[in-house]
């Protein structure tokens, strides 16, 4: 069911012991704005604990309070009247939807969010949940200390690829704005985010090297077998460095993550690849979609440039 900023932020205020929570292979805007909804409730003399049950890419470590994070422990129960789920529908929370039977207010910008099941807040044009969370303390009064500003300022950052991509609006930027007067340094966070180990740099040269192009080179692809992928923990940026040639409308990056589990990424600048990952069990926004495909690498990059293949005819 869907619901207004206002309702949720009554439903927050009503609650007591709140579980927050964000989706698996959790993002800049997944981290921050859990984070920034923690200490914001926390401020209000709340109980609040974050539950994300997935390994935390190491560029987020710094982020304050980031140590709070905890990952649930197989058939573990938590004790809370409200679950928040920020950033995501509630198919890619893992372990943490059996931690508790507590009401969900779900609060995303994701269009594949259909909010089946939950109260949902859902801004479609809101660049990150990042900056839903930024009026959220709005309503419930919360002061945005430094530390909240860099949590949320990070959402921002990563969802717009540093304020470039097409959801960047000028709304985005007044409350990046305000973030800075807030606290927030854009330097160190930029640095946080852009430093990669040395595997990773690796890793994106042996991305580069898969490359492939599809349908009259519209379409770039990468891919990244478990081998090289298991050496380093995030291939986030990757997929830009392909998005970026000049006849692509599609790029994709097929990262295999364990045997018969391989992670797709694809980014456009067209076509809406929402519904292609939305057709193979994921989702996301328009011009930034993902999905998992339980097959080997070769079945994985056959059925994705396959389904890409039939977008173009659509
Ligand atoms: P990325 O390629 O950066 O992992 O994801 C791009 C966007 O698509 C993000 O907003 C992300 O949340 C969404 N997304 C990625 N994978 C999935 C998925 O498996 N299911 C859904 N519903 N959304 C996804
Ligand atoms: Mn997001």
């Amino acid at each position: 069911m869907l619901i207004t900023l206002k309702e949720a932020a009554e439903k927050i205020k009503a609650a007591n012991k709140i579980l927050i929570t964000a989706h698996v292979q959790p993002d800049g805007d997944a981290i921050g704005s859990t984070l920034a909804l923690m200490q914001m409730l926390q401020s209000l003399g709340k109980s609040a604990q974050i539950f994300i049950d997935d390994t935390v890419r190491k560029n987020l470590h710094a982020l304050p309070h980031f140590e709070e994070i905890r990952r649930p422990v197989d058939g573990e129960k938590f004790d809370a009247d409200l679950m928040i789920v920020l950033d995501t529908s509630i198919d890619r929370l893992g372990n943490v939807k059996n931690l508790t039977d507590a009401p969900i207010l779900n609060i995303d910008h994701h269009v594949t969010n259909k909010g089946e099941g939950v109260e949902l807040y859902v801004e479609t044009k809101a660049a990150a949940t990042c900056e839903i969370v930024f009026k959220l303390a709005r309503e419930l009064d919360a002061t945005i200390t430094p530390e909240i500003a860099t949590c949320l300022y990070t959402g921002l950052a990563t969802d717009t690829g540093f304020f470039q991509f097409s959801n960047t609006r000028a709304e985005t930027l007044a409350v990046a704005s305000e973030l800075i007067r807030c606290g927030v340094s854009p330097n160190f966070i930029s640095e946080q985010l852009e430093s990669k180990s040395l595997a990773e740099v690796r890793g994106l040269s042996a991305a580069l090297n898969s490359l492939k192009m599809f349908y009259g080179d519209k379409v770039a692809g990468m891919i990244l077998d478990h081998a090289t992928a298991k050496t380093f923990d995030s291939t986030e940026g990757f997929i830009d460095e392909i998005r970026v040639i000049e006849t692509v409308d599609v790029a994709f990056l097929i990262t295999e993550k364990a045997p018969n589990f391989c992670r797709v990424s694809m980014r456009s600048k067209g076509v809406d690849v929402s519904k292609i990952a939305a057709k193979l069990g994921g989702g996301g926004h328009i011009r930034a979609a993902g999905c998992t495909l339980k097959t080997t690498l070769d079945e994985a990059e056959k059925i994705l440039v396959a389904a890409i293949g039939e977008a173009f005819n659509n």
